[in-house]
């Protein structure tokens, strides 16, 4: 048995290892307002956990500083070069 079998390619690690360097990780937050019941997404705050109730949140939609639900924690990789071009709410 002379022949060696054909290693597929390797994937490129470095690539995948750029890309995280250089992507940011930004962290959402849903909120439910209680007072006039919608939902909306704001930055992350430390501390924030699913259906954590809130007691003194801006509500973005009412602008009343209320209770509030989250409904759901989410969070996205952004590619700062893209920053630029898209407005991140
Ligand atoms: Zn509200």
């Amino acid at each position: 048995m002379s022949e060696e079998p054909e290693l597929p390619p390797l994937p490129a690690i470095g690539d995948i290892l750029d890309r995280k360097d250089r992507f940011i990780q930004k962290v959402y937050s849903v909120v439910n307002c209680k007072d006039c019941k919608k939902e909306y997404t704001r930055e992350f705050k430390k501390g924030d956990y699913t259906f954590k109730e809130i007691e003194n949140e801006k509500c973005q939609e009412c602008e009343k500083t209320t209770k509030a639900m989250i409904t759901e924690i989410y969070s996205e990789w952004i590619d700062p070069k893209k920053v630029k071009d898209n407005i991140i709410p």
